[in-house]
């Protein structure tokens, strides 16, 4: 199927093919036609699956006749974050370019000026977080009876964020016919309940499993002490023996995003955090950073890193297992996207056992233990040499095809280094030779006969490794 099959005006076709899309994805192919039918659609989707286009790509051909009145924007789009939010309005400026369609986006910690301004001489798309949708709500400064059409989207992390009640009460002051277009990652009992309350009929369309992480990422479980300092060594081991590029690593609480990032940012790592309380400029500039490759590692909060759609990212690490199951899915998600492979690698303590076990039955299949040494080595600073913890040297070492990545790894990580914009505190600091014989040769564990396929890249060896 091509997208001159889905029934889209030649505006928007001209917008796709200007964006170098050929072929519609699997939620594209079901979910367009239904869209510019009007019905209700009810999308069990992950970010990554092409969702957005989705459902901005009918709306900007169903909204293109028709005009906006003052404050009474003709279709609204809730987003859970402010990035996800941001994200759907660069959607809609990409495909709506050759269409003349307004668009204000409400989203907290931006100033309210502009945006009351363009709601003010009427917006086709208001895109929003619920929170300050309902603030300006109640300030008078929005009517809804005129929207239209109306997005949730990633409805299972708005009920995480305990955002729901806000939602419902949106839902309450929109005209009572309209075409409601629900969106979930998960479809959790409340889920379902809520998408049966706020849509009529709604076509069902589910394009993987929702409890499938994306098939090109290559998953490794790491075992780790739950002493902080250790955990972060364990952390730092990884990262040096990955040929990492571009790296998301979770942490659950905020407070830990900025203990390991200024930990990382002492050893000499090119590193940013992103977390909820930072204020909107600066999680806008650190993420234009990251996503420039200006910084290698990213450490972040699930709510920040929510759908974040970021191509390269090569590898996701779980500094710690998520308190929710299905954030496992969502954030080793941000890797393998686009038709890339992606790595992604979860710190487990003895502590996690019961998450770990949620994570494992959500996705219907244990987690391969990964040799935490598989990657190359990467000379930190002189104090800050990785030590690897014993869990980690228990299999540092591993054989066979195991072993060869590794070497393959360190090459790889070496040449990465080279290119890379490193801050100078690394280079100066005194690099110590990483010694890969110097852990007990031990047979990889758990992995059975697996191999899982990074072990398996074709990498070349430098002369001097
Ligand atoms: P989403 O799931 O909406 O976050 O989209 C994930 C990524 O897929 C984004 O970078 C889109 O630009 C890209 N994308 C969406 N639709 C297509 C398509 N039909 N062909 C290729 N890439 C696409």
């Amino acid at each position: 199927m091509t997208f001159d099959d889905l029934g889209l005006s030649p505006k928007v076709l001209q917008a796709i093919a200007d964006a170098g899309y050929t072929t519609p994805t699997p939620i594209q192919e079901q979910a367009i036609p239904y869209v510019l039918m009007g019905r209700d659609v009810l999308g069990c989707a992950q970010t990554g699956t092409g969702k957005t286009a989705g459902f901005t790509l009918p709306m900007i051909d169903i909204l293109a006749s028709g005009r906006a009145r003052a404050r009474m924007p003709r279709s609204l789009i809730l987003e859970p974050t402010r990035e996800l939010a941001s994200q759907v309005a660069e959607n809609f400026e990409i495909y709506g370019k050759h269409n003349k369609l307004s668009m204000a986006l409400l989203i907290g910690g931006t100033s309210f000026v502009d945006q009351e301004k363009k709601l003010d001489r009427g917006v086709d798309v208001l895109i929003a977080t619920p929170g300050r949708l309902l603030d300006l709500f109640e300030r008078g400064k929005i009517l809804l009876a005129d929207t239209k059409i109306l997005v949730i989207d990633e409805a299972d992390r708005m009920l995480d964020m305990g955002f729901i009640p806000d939602v419902e009460r949106i839902v309450g002051r929109l005209p009572k016919i309209r075409q409601t277009l629900f969106f979930s990652a998960t479809m959790p009992p409340e889920i379902r309940r809520l998408a049966d309350a706020f849509l009529m009929n709604p076509k069902e369309i589910a394009v993987s499993s929702p409890t499938s992480p994306a098939e090109t990422v290559v998953q490794g479980l790491v075992r780790a002490s739950a002493q902080p300092k250790d955990k972060r060594a364990t952390l730092r081991a990884l990262i040096d023996r990955e040929a990492v590029a571009s790296a998301l690593i979770f942490c659950n609480r905020k407070r830990d995003v900025g203990i390991l990032y200024r930990s990382l940012k002492r050893h000499g790592y090119s590193v940013a955090e992103l977390h909820g309380d930072m204020a909107q400029p600066v999680r806008t500039s650190t993420l234009k950073s990251f996503k420039d490759g200006e910084v290698e590692l990213l450490v972040c909060s699930d709510v920040a890193a929510r759908g974040l759609d970021i191509p390269k990212v090569s590898h996701v690490f779980n500094f710690d297992v998520p308190v929710h199951a299905e954030d496992y899915i969502h954030r080793i998600g941000r890797t393998g996207r686009a038709g890339r492979s992606g790595l992604a690698f979860t710190l487990t303590t003895p502590a996690d056992s019961k998450l770990l076990a949620a994570v494992t039955r959500l996705i219907g299949r244990r987690i391969d233990e990964a040799p935490a040494a598989a990657g190359g080595s990467r000379p930190g600073p002189a104090e800050a040499a990785p030590e690897l913890p014993p869990e980690v040297v228990a299999e540092a070492e591993p054989t066979g095809p195991a072993r060869r990545a590794k070497v393959n790894g360190r090459t790889k990580r070496g040449e990465a280094r080279g290119k890379a914009k490193t801050p100078k505190g690394r280079e100066t600091k005194g690099r110590r030779e990483a010694k890969p014989d110097s852990t007990p040769s031990r047979p990889t564990k758990s992995f059975g006969d697996h191999t899982p396929a990074f072990m398996l890249r074709e990498v070349k060896l430098a002369a001097s490794a």
